[in-house]
């Protein structure tokens, strides 16, 4: 039985994809390695979000070389569609597989196999075409998540916006989304393998639907979710701030089964950076959407991602995201250095901001998101919650781990057979930001 092993870097997307590779490969007599000496297949998914990204990925391309150098190598994903040819460089790799030809690495290396062809012997063969020329919405189907009780569904993929420092919409091509009757299929096709939850996933997520032949949007993909119920929960990954729409909020406060969780890509809370990243806002329309939500929906989990060290980010601009965030409800964030991206825009523009500014900035803001994650903790004591019990008990506690609808990961004691399902408790102790400890009801 081949035996094939998984290094995935980078986002959701990223992740559903291995995902869907893996288990045709699984459904197809291969299995997932216990050691990497014994695999037979190497698939690297690469990402190349941030200088940072891109070095690991190499780094995982070489380590996989190193663990077994008779394996078949892979490389695809993010890097692989933007880089090929520094991938060329790593003396060892097989092959090379843009984003367009991604979904058919499980068949080839399935009938490479089978009839016996030899590895590529003189470079890496490439499979690769211009991203931009993709046509239509390629799915690739998973019925099921090998570590996660919580699996994501990729609704949609690439981007059409082009904010002056992301390199995505380079390696993901045009927004293209799933048929909105293939979502609720693959939302009742998850239901069917037992999940309770499933997370709605995409690179553009608010630019759901408007390419399809029927056009849609993530509105109307949401108002059927409510009405049919395909699965018990349904939770929304990251949403810009100007596609998270007043009825979306509506719908979300309306229905129990969406989760009271939305996550925004704010980046800078200054109106002339906002202008400079392309990103389409102001601080104050933030500003107002966030306190719309707060007011809809008071126990909402507000997360935020911010992007700091953007060119010419002044003291001055950094401290109007600072103090824009301060005073908001957010419930937590996600905290991104800058990282300029050859090909994009903002790689060339004039004043960087030192590295060393850079770090000071972010620290000051991680501790900010600790503060206001802790303070959104505390107000949870006394009160009663659902949670859905994931499947692998804290490594460090033995309790049982459950995640509320507002992501609020919860500690509790109780028997195996409780996980995978939606239990109610009551929130006891919160030990800061770091852990919350409730009781079964
Ligand atoms: S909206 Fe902007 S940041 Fe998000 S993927 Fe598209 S280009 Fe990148």
């Amino acid at each position: 039985m081949p035996i094939f092993n998984f290094t995935t870097l980078g986002c959701k997307v990223n992740q559903y994809e291995s995902e869907a590779i893996a288990q045709y490969l699984t459904e197809n007599g291969w299995s997932a390695a216990r050691s990497k000496e014994n695999a037979d297949l190497f698939i690297i998914n690469t990402c190349v979000v941030t200088q940072k990204a891109s070095m690991q990925s190499r780094q995982a391309v070489r380590k996989a070389i190193r663990s077994n150098p008779n394996a078949c190598i892979v490389v695809t994903g993010c890097y692989a569609q933007i880089e090929p040819d520094e991938i060329k460089k790593i003396n060892g790799v097989h092959y090379i597989i843009g984003h367009a030809d991604k979904h058919t690495i499980p068949e080839k290396m399935i009938s490479r196999m089978a009839k016996h062809i030899p590895l590529p012997e003189f470079g890496p063969l490439l499979m690769w075409s211009d991203i931009s020329q993709e046509p239509e919405f390629r799915s690739m189907p998973v019925t099921g998540f090998a570590n996660r009780t919580r699996p994501f569904i990729k609704i949609q993929d690439g981007c059409d916006s082009f904010c002056t420092y992301c390199i995505v919409p380079y390696t993901r091509g045009r927004s293209r989304s799933m048929p909105l009757e293939k979502v609720l299929d693959n939302i009742k096709l998850l239901k069917r393998s037992g999940y309770r939850e499933v997370v709605l996933s995409g690179i553009h997520l608010g630019h759901y639907g408007l390419d399809l032949v029927l056009p849609t949007t993530l509105t109307g993909l949401l108002k059927q979710i409510k009405f049919l119920r395909p699965i018990d929960r349904v939770r929304l990954s990251s949403i810009e701030p100007t596609e998270l729409t007043e009825d979306i909020i509506k719908i979300v406060a309306e229905s129990d089964i969406f989760c009271h969780h939305f996550h925004i890509p704010l980046q800078s809370g200054d109106d002339l950076i906002l202008k400079r990243m392309h990103r389409h806002y102001s601080r104050s329309f933030f500003r107002d959407m966030v306190i719309r939500i707060h007011e809809m929906i008071p126990d909402a989990a507000i997360g935020v991602d911010t992007l700091i060290g953007f060119p010419g980010e002044t003291e001055k601009a950094f401290e109007n995201t600072y103090s824009l965030i301060e005073k908001l409800p957010v419930t937590y964030l996600h905290v991104f250095p800058f990282s300029g991206r050859k090909g994009t825009p903002a790689n060339s523009y004039p004043d960087k901001v030192p590295s060393q500014v850079i770090k000071d900035r972010c620290l000051k803001m991680r501790e900010m998101g600790n503060n206001k994650k802790m303070e959104f903790y505390k107000k949870l004591i006394g009160k009663k919650v659902q949670l859905l019990i994931e499947g692998t008990r804290s490594r460090s506690t033995g309790h049982l781990k459950g995640i509320t609808s507002n992501y609020v990961p919860v500690f509790v004691s109780g028997k195996d057979n409780l996980k995978n399902h939606i239990v109610q408790a009551r929130i006891d102790k919160v030990y800061g930001n770091e852990a919350v400890f409730g009781r079964l009801l």
